[in-house]
Order: C-alpha cells, then sequence, then structure tokens
C-alpha cells in the first residue's frame, strides 16, 4: 500500500527508483586473545590500514576524474585520519592493554573519540565525527573481509536510504550506480553529503524519523526533494503524477531559459538584474548556461571549508577567484570575504568555543583579529581588480565603526601592494551585507563609506525574529512576511537607492516567487540567487507591472501580521494568474517555501 513520509527539502528535484537500505555492515564484538597473539592481530590491524588506504586512494582518483577536485577532500580528510599516528597508536595499546580483537578496540577507539566529538559546540565541526566513522566502519569491514564488490552487479536506478551517510559512500555508490534520491534520517543541511547532494542535483530529503525501521530495501520510492516528501510503493496514478511532475519541471524550466534570454524588464520599464549566488568556482558554469547578468553572492568561505591542513594563502585565493573571473568576464562579480563561523569553520581551525556561535566570532570579527585570514584574501581582490570587473562584499556587518575599520584594512593592503609595486586596482568597489538589523536601521550614516548594499534576508529575518533560520519547530516565526522584516527591507531599499547605492537581495527570497512580487514592488533593482531560478524569476518579472506590485507592497505594509501578508499575496497571485504554464509554479514554490499544503495527487 502506498505511503507518503514528510521530511525536510534538502536538495530540490525529484527521483524515482528502488531503495536500497546503507546500514553499517559490520557488528564488531569482543574477543578475549591469549598473550601471544597480540603482536599477530596489531599486524592484521596494520593489513587493514594498508588494504583501507589503498581503497580510499582510489576512490579519491576515480572521484576526481568523474566529479571533480573538489569533491575529493573529503577522501582527503579521511585519507589523514588513517594516517594518524593517535589512531594507530590507540588501536594498538587497546589491543594490548585488554587483549582484545582488532574489531573491538577500533569499536571503543571510536566510542571515545564520539565522546570528545559530542562535546564540541559547533555543530559543522561536531558533525565530522560522522567522516571519522566510515574510516573506522571501512576499517572493521576490512578485518571481516567485507567487499563492497555487489555495488557493481546492482541494475537501474536507486534511491539510497539511510540514517546518515558518509561522503565517501555517496561517493562510492555513484561511482557503481545510478543514484536518484537520498533518504537520510538526518536534516542536516550543512552536512557534508547534504551539500554534495545539491551540487550533484540529486534529489534529497531528510528528517525521516525511524527511516531504517520504516523502509526496506527493493520497495518502489518516489522522492520529492522540492517538497520533502518520500513516497513507498506509489499507487499508478502517484507514479503518473510524478512523471509529470518531473516532465513538468525539467519541460518549463527549458522553455523558461529560452524564453528567459535578454534583460528582465517589467511591462512598464522597470528593469531588474538577475545575479547568481554561487559557493564553488564550477558552478559558474550553471550562472552562464541560466544567463546571470552578474555574480552577486560568491560565498568564500566554502573554499576555507575545503582546506585540510592551513588556511589558504595570497596565491590560492587570486588562482581560485582567477579562475571564476575568467569564465565569467565583463559582468560585475561580487566576492563576500570569508563568513567563517557559526556552522562553517575550517575542519583543522582552532575556533573559540562559544555558547552561541551564530553570534559570536564569525566573519570580520574574526578576520580583524586573525589578519593572517583576511590579509591575503583582500591582496588577492585587489590585484585581480586591476583585470576584471570585481566587488567586494563585507559580511555580517553590524556597525558602521566596523566598516570604517575593514576599509582601513582594504587601504593598509592597497598601500603595501603599491609599496611592493604590484599591479592592483585602488578603488575596487566595496559593499556590505545588510543581514543585522543594527546596520539596516543605520544606511544614511553607513552610506557615504561604500558603494553598494547587499541584502542577506536569511540572516536578517533570523536576527529581526531571534528565531534561528533551521529551527524546524520554530519554522512558522521564520518568515519573511512578518511586517516588521519587510518595513525594515523597504526602509533599506528605499534610503540605499535615494543614496545612490547600487542595492540587491542575495537571500532566498530574492528566488521565492511571493517575495519578489514585493521586492519588485519596493524597487529592488537586483535579485541574486541560485543560478537554476534565474529563468523562472526573470519570466515572473517580465509579466509583472512594476506600478501594480508597488500597490501591492504598499497594501501588504500597512498589515499587522505574517499571516494576513501572506494571504494578500496568494490572493493576488491567484486573480492575476488563475490559469497558464506559471500557475503551478507560483503556487509550488510557495508551498516550498511556507506551510505545508497537500500537493496534487497526494493519495
Ligand atoms: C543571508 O544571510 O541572507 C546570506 C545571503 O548569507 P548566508 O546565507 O551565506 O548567511
Ligand atoms: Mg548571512
Amino acid at each position: 500500500m502506498a505511503r507518503m513520509l514528510r521530511g525536510v527539502d534538502i536538495s530540490p528535484g525529484v527521483g524515482r527508483g528502488i531503495s536500497i537500505l546503507w546500514t553499517p555492515e559490520v557488528v564488531a564484538v569482543p574477543l578475549r586473545l591469549d598473550d601471544r597473539a597480540l603482536d599477530t592481530e596489531i599486524r592484521r590491524f596494520h593489513r587493514a590500514l594498508e588494504d583501507t588506504r589503498r581503497q580510499l586512494m582510489d576512490l579519491r582518483r576515480d572521484v576526481e576524474t568523474t566529479l571533480g577536485a573538489s569533491h575529493a577532500f573529503i577522501i582527503e580528510t579521511q585519507l589523514h585520519f588513517i594516517d594518524d599516528r593517535m589512531l594507530t597508536e590507540r588501536v594498538e595499546s587497546i589491543i594490548r592493554d585488554q587483549q582484545t580483537n582488532a574489531e573491538w578496540a577500533l569499536e571503543l577507539a571510536l566510542r571515545e573519540l564520539a565522546q570528545r566529538f559530542a562535546e564540541i559546540a559547533d555543530p559543522y565541526l561536531r558533525e565530522r565525527i560522522s567522516d571519522i566513522q566510515d574510516v573506522i566502519r571501512r576499517l572493521q569491514a576490512s578485518l571481516a573481509g567485507y567487499r563492497t564488490d555487489f555495488l557493481e552487479e546492482l541494475e537501474g536506478p536507486v534511491i539510497l536510504v539511510g540514517q546518515d551517510l558518509a561522503p565517501s559512500q555517496l561517493l562510492e555508490w555513484l561511482h557503481h550506480t545510478e543514484v536518484r534520491g537520498i533518504v537520510l534520517e538526518s536534516s542536516s543541511s550543512t552536512s557534508h553529503v547534504a551539500i554534495m547532494a545539491r551540487a550533484l542535483g540529486i534529489p534529497t530529503v531528510g528528517g525521516i524519523h525511524g527511516v531504517l525501521e520504516t523502509i526496506r530495501s527493493g520497495l518502489e520510492v518516489l522522492v520529492d526533494g522540492y517538497e520533502g516528501t518520500v513516497i513507498l510503493d506509489p499507487t499508478p496514478l502517484q507514479i503518473r503524477e510524478f512523471e509529470s511532475k518531473k516532465k513538468y519541471f525539467a519541460e518549463h524550466l527549458r522553455a523558461l531559459a529560452q524564453a528567459s534570454q535578454g534583460p528582465a524588464v517589467t511591462r512598464d520599464g522597470f528593469r531588474v538584474r538577475l545575479h547568481a549566488n554561487l559557493e564553488e568556482v564550477h558552478e559558474v558554469e550553471a550562472a552562464l548556461r541560466y544567463g546571470a547578468e552578474g555574480i552577486g553572492l560568491f560565498r568564500s568561505e566554502y573554499i576555507y571549508l575545503r582546506m585540510e591542513r592551513s588556511l589558504p594563502g595570497e596565491d590560492d585565493h587570486y588562482r581560485w577567484y582567477r579562475e571564476l573571473l575568467r569564465r565569467f568576464p565583463d559582468k560585475p562579480v561580487t566576492i563576500r570575504l570569508a563568513d567563517i563561523g557559526a556552522d562553517k569553520v575550517p575542519l583543522r581551525m582552532e575556533y573559540p568555543k562559544v555558547m552561541n556561535p551564530a553570534l559570536g566570532m564569525r566573519a570580520l570579527r574574526l578576520g580583524m583579529r586573525r589578519r593572517e585570514i583576511l590579509d591575503p584574501q583582500i591582496r588577492a581582490l585587489l590585484r585581480l581588480g586591476a583585470e576584471y570587473d570585481l566587488r567586494i562584499l563585507l559580511p555580517f556587518i553590524s556597525a558602521v565603526e566596523e566598516v570604517m575599520e575593514m576599509l582601513e584594512i582594504i587601504d593598509e593592503n592597497r598601500r603595501a601592494l603599491h609599496r611592493e609595486g604590484r599591479p592592483h586596482r585602488a578603488d575596487v568597489p566595496v559593499g556590505i551585507m545588510v543581514e543585522i538589523p543594527s546596520i539596516a536601521m543605520m544606511i544614511p550614516e553607513v552610506s557615504p563609506f561604500i558603494d553598494f548594499l547587499s541584502l542577506g534576508t536569511n540572516d536578517l529575518v533570523q536576527f529581526m525574529m531571534a528565531v534561528d533560520r533551521g529551527y524546524e519547530p520554530l519554522r512558522y516565526l521564520y518568515r519573511p512576511f512578518h511586517p516588521p522584516v519587510l518595513r525594515l527591507l523597504a526602509e533599506v531599499i528605499r534610503s540605499g537607492r535615494d543614496r545612490g547605492l547600487d542595492v540587491s537581495v542575495c537571500g532566498e527570497m530574492a528566488a521565492d516567487i511571493p517575495s519578489v512580487l514585493l521586492l519588485v514592488g519596493l524597487g529592488c533593482p537586483v535579485l541574486s540567487m541560485v543560478p537554476q531560478w534565474i529563468p523562472a524569476i526573470h519570466y515572473l518579472v517580465t509579466i509583472l507591472e512594476q506600478r501594480e506590485v508597488a500597490k501591492l507592497a504598499r497594501e501588504t505594509l500597512s498589515l499587522a501580521t505574517g499571516k494576513e501578508v501572506e494571504e494578500m499575496l496568494l490572493e493576488w497571485i491567484q486573480s492575476h494568474y488563475p490559469e497558464g504554464i506559471y500557475h503551478r509554479l507560483l503556487r509550488h514554490t510557495h508551498r516550498r517555501n511556507r506551510t505545508p499544503v497537500p500537493s496534487e495527487g497526494e493519495a
């Protein structure tokens, strides 16, 4: 019988396949060894280390050729762990002291590590235990003579189901079979596997409790990563609905991409520039494909997350951004200085433990104190500014004096380059993220110092409403339609534009259809979003009349509750576009971002 499970959307798209449950295959049990057997046991452990190292090296090579070097860094970390003497010595000493087998010694070593990791306050670092656990499971599998050869025999597309999945496991599956979807118990969207699934376009749903008890291997499964739903054993009607949804999105996006060439202008002539948000250099291909007119946000901290051994130097930065800029010439590229901290902390970086990392030492607060992080990045950007149209974006600004201090730091770097006789651009445009309410209220005072503003609505909503942006139970509060949020947005856009600043929105609101009505209505000239959404938003802009949505925006600003705003927007959408290809997309997008309304064809 068909069953629908509701979870969290982790990676968009729809996929259909046969479920395969991923459970740790090895169960380690303690064995008591004779004194004389201990040396042999340690040799056996070392053979497993060798075997696992070889497997990981093979995997790294395959991943580099099939998926690109940026995905191989996770395997690289695991190789470091294999070579870490602390691990080897600890396992050897457990074997000797407790006269036990290597499988069990590994299990005990893992428990010790898990305990230490559980005390780490930062969720990103804490989650790295899953990479270590994966290596230990591999070692145990190797000791038990377990192989993954069976993967080669799998036929047809699969849906991977697991409590969590280590990136190396996902990579291994991808190497052998066609993965059309992933279903996880974990709902973390910052885990490596979530980041990878999005980068690879694998529809993924998380947050399905008791997943291994609920789903068994061999079932037909539909995964809807837009809605965050999973259908087990679907009915023929659900399959037809699903296939048409898939076709609809594929065709619709293709048609939209074709129709969205040239500038996006409303029916009454208001021009909206559509930019792309990127996390990795290779995503620039998508920005080109979907017609981005600029890069509105390059989240450079992801580069730091990939560094395993040391911080990136000036030449590393220079190389990466040059590659990006070369592939995207003649259009503005906005590179945000690293917003390290909160859930984005490089693996081997020492990072102060605090109760509330999202409000602590992050972004430039960290960079200003650790200039070895900040200066190489600034120098590389100033040098590249001589050749390319790039802009520097300052993240997480809360006060005007921070902007002044940052301008001084940029100037120090400029003077140093000048002294060294290195070509650079002295007046690279500098802008700020407006994502903290305190700075949003100071636009008149901060504007003389900067060239542009980028509204980071993801954080702005979280800090205005005092609700964590990733906290499921309070999702109803984390909505951009609350009147105080809208009023502040309206004021920042107006105030910024009146002062001649280029104003953009680079939070998720920029790709959310009801929100776009408001942003265009408020006169926002630039929207920056995931590249895939550009064609849809382009189309939307071209069918709007700015005068009309401006009136709509004014009306919403006088309301008292988020619910009223939302209802007014939905009514407006329905009365203006009751039919037509865009209607479903409108409804769909609205649902995805907010209320869980039953989807079409749900049994
Ligand atoms: C934001 O806060 O809206 C933003 C774009 O930055 P990030 O999502 O990287 O925090
Ligand atoms: Mg932010």
